[in-house]
């Protein structure tokens, strides 16, 4: 059987690709080596897909993709913000603006994204085969020739190589696509996972997982120089620190990792000074004065903090009434609370990974069409293209963008 386009791959951007060739009256096959597609799409934004960002301004937008923003302009304009709100309001899909211009699905289901796409493919008449892994791509003579697909060698006119980077793993991208790149002669940047949470040496943020301190701020500290500030909510987890504002930080670290050792101060009420901060606890101590220290913490510390800070006070019994707790005593507590102390061991490593960096140079891409320089029926989407880009439904755009583009092209 030959077929007009072979998609590779079907997550977000295969499946937004094989639709828009679909559309065009194209005969088009999706080849997906898991059992459903949109393995990874379905556990966005934990569980709620943050579809896009709503900065409807192209040049703001574009400024948060770095040294890629110049080869945008020409893709974001065939296929931008308003037409992601546009083709999944038309099919029955509101969203929603939150936070930071974070934009979701009003049921706040990934679920319901992916059921969007798949009807989208059933409607265009896109033939699906699932449990299907491309095991090599052929060449005769400069062209994409065929694929190999669980033995059996599948061919069409134009190829689209939708098959993601290397995050989370188990969701099916284990980086396949890089290898066939690079084998093809295209110049691929080396993956670092770089939307990543920082693993941690310290107890008491293990002891915290699942919390989130709300409106601290951090400080990174390189061989003890203060290098990097930032203020926000951070998520304890029992492997370390994660939540939008780390991050989107994890790169900034990972370059301090290279050059010596990283620790971090968290000032858990930034908007007191010492001083006002000291205030506060004795006037909470006043009002409780036969009260216990472990009693009144939920008034001096955030809530569900005491099992795993407390301990941290050397020399203080959680049981000691607050009237006998002496001034040194009250500034260790006022030390502990503005100046957590962190020691950020590394970065966690693809399995935990929002995005990685790296992958097909744009440089051999022709960005208006996706269209590979150095094949004229090989088309490259998503995750596989070396673009930088923070956490905020950039990524999942891209995807929008890149899938429109390629399949009209393809
Ligand atoms: C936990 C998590 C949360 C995220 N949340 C958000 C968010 O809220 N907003 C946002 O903008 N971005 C988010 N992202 C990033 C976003 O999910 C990705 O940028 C996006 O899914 C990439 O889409 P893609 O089409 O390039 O590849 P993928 O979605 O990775 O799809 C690639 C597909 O190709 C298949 N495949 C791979 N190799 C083969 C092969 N050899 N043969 C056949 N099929 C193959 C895979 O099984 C997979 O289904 C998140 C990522 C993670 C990991």
């Amino acid at each position: 059987m030959n077929y007009d386009v072979l998609v590779i791959g079907g997550g977000a951007s295969g499946m937004m690709t094989a639709g828009q060739v679909a559309a065009r009256g194209k005969r088009v096959l999706l080849l997906e080596k898991n059992p459903t597609l949109g393995a990874k799409l379905s556990i966005t934004g934990g569980g709620r897909c943050n579809i896009t960002n709503a900065e409807q301004d192209e040049h703001k937008l574009l400024v948060h993709y770095g040294d890629a923003q110049p080869f945008l302009h020409s893709a974001f304009s065939q296929f931008g913000v308003r037409d992601t709100f546009r083709f999944f309001e038309e099919r029955g899909l509101p969203l929603v603006e939150q936070a930071h211009k974070r934009v979701f699905p009003v049921s706040e289901r990934a679920q319901d994204v992916v059921s969007v796409l798949k009807k989208y493919l059933h409607e265009g008449g896109v033939e699906i085969r699932c449990g299907a892994t491309v095991e090599k791509i052929h060449v005769i003579d400069g062209t994409i020739s065929g694929v190999s697909v669980n033995g059996q060698r599948l061919t069409a006119n134009s190829y689209i190589l939708a098959t993601g980077g290397h995050s989370h793993p188990e969701t099916g991208s284990t980086g396949d696509g890089f290898n066939w790149l690079s084998m093809l002669g295209h110049a691929v940047k080396a993956q670092t996972p770089t939307i990543v949470p920082l693993a941690v040496a310290d107890a008491w943020v293990k002891g915290l997982a699942g919390t989130t301190l709300p409106a601290v701020r951090i400080v990174f500290y390189l061989d003890g120089v203060k290098k990097h500030a930032l203020k926000g909510d951070i998520l304890c987890t029992h492997f370390g620190l994660s939540g939008p504002l780390i991050l989107n930080t994890a790169s900034t670290v990972a370059d301090l990792l290279h050059e010596g050792a990283v620790t971090a101060i968290i000032d858990l009420y930034p908007s007191e000074d010492i001083g006002a901060f000291d205030n506060r606890i004795i006037a909470v101590f006043d009002a409780n004065k036969n009260k216990t220290l472990k009693n009144v913490w939920n008034e001096i510390a955030p809530l569900g903090t005491q099992h795993a800070l407390m301990p941290l006070l050397k020399g203080i019994d959680p049981d000691s009434k607050v009237n006998s707790i002496t001034k040194e005593q009250r500034r260790m507590i006022v030390d502990l609370l503005k100046t957590l102390p962190v020691s950020i061991t590394g970065l966690m490593g693809y399995e935990r990974a929002v995005i990685a960096d790296g992958g097909l140079s744009l440089e051999e891409v022709d960005m208006r069409t996706m269209r590979s320089k150095k094949y004229e029926n090989l088309f490259v989407t998503g995750d596989l293209l070396h673009i930088s880009r923070p956490s905020g439904g950039y990524s999942l755009q891209l995807c929008w963008t890149t899938g429109f583009v390629a399949g009209k092209n393809a």
